[in-house]
């Protein structure tokens, strides 16, 4: 079975609609990127256009390259301020000169909906309320679009960085997974991944995974985005960290591109709303 993401995105993105229009207030979702890079600009404008789609309110301030760790700081504390904004995030990567995590962790733990914030962190790994990462909740939202099992799976996730691979394995811990997590000193790979019923492979690795790594009827979740040399029409050709000939192996697959990276956007739309009901929920009757 391929595993498209984009119905599965859709359905996310259908109950964020039905969720938002529920709230006395509209979500708003603010955005800030620095400078023209253009490959922050693209993902910021297909996050403001999802959250249009479904009813959100979308705000981009789009700063210039030069603007100064101050400034970018005093913006986001006059927007954790705001109640009227219920999501908030800065686009990465920032310029150099930037403390990236002094940045991200001067945003309310509560509109963080990235999901980078320690405390957001914290939450996670505790059980508590937290906005979980895009990327890993987007996973876990794909697996359970197409019916499929996480209780009691022996889930392999290789790679282990903040933003995939350790809040995944969190995220399937609280669905109660067994859940090992490998990276680049693992020894014997292979030997891992073909004892589990799931491998999600996060690796950023090229065709990491072949089809003699993987045990048949297996399920095999690629969030590997690569680029791998350009189309005929110059837009940049993508590879997972997958090996194509899992498809005849696994008994599911997703695909790339068109699998988890839809999935991403969505559940950051998700996360805004989500934001914004605790926010509201929390709000004094005037
Ligand atoms: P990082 O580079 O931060 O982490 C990669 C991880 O993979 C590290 O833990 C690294 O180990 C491990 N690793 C690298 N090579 C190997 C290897 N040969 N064997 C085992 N483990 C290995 O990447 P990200 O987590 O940010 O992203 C991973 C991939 O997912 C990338 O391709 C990225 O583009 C993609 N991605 C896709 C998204 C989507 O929406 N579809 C969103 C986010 C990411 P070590 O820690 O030892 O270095």
């Amino acid at each position: 079975m391929i595993l498209a993401g984009p119905p599965a995105a859709q359905a996310l993105l259908d109950e964020a609609r039905t969720r938002a229009a529920a709230l006395p207030r509209r979500p708003e979702l603010h955005v800030i990127r620095l400078g023209e890079d253009p490959a922050s600009v693209s993902y910021v404008s297909l996050k403001e256009k999802k959250a249009l789609e479904v009813g959100l309110g979308s705000t981009v301030h789009a700063l210039p390259s030069a603007t100064s760790q101050a400034e970018l700081l005093s913006l986001i504390e006059r927007l954790n301020a705001d109640p009227a904004v219920s999501g908030l995030l800065v686009q990465l990567p920032l310029p150099a000169f930037i403390d990236s995590e002094r940045v991200l962790n001067a945003i309310s733990p509560e509109k963080d909906v990235d999901g980078f914030h320690p405390v957001n962190v914290g939450r996670l790994w505790t059980g508590a309320a937290a906005l979980p990462p895009c990327t890993p909740a987007g996973v876990v939202r794909l697996l359970d679009y197409y019916g499929l099992p996480v209780a009691g799976q022996r889930v392999v996730i290789v790679g282990r960085s903040n933003i995939v691979g350790k809040p995944l394995a969190a995220l399937l811990l609280a669905r109660d997974a067994t859940v090992t997590i490998a990276h680049s000193r693992t020894p014997d790979l292979a030997a891992l991944t073909r004892e589990a019923d799931m491998v999600v492979a996060a690796a950023g690795r090229p065709h990491l995974i072949t089809a003699e790594m993987i045990r048949p009827g297996a399920v095999v979740i690629d969030v590997g985005v690569n680029r791998v040399g350009q189309t005929k029409s110059g837009k940049a050709k993508l590879a997972g960290d997958v090996h194509p000939e899992v498809a005849e192996i696994a008994a599911a697959l997703t695909p790339v591109p068109g699998g988890v990276g839809p999935m991403t956007v969505a559940h950051l739309i998700m996360n805004t709303v989500l934001a914004a009901e605790r926010l509201q929920a929390g709000e004094q009757p005037s």
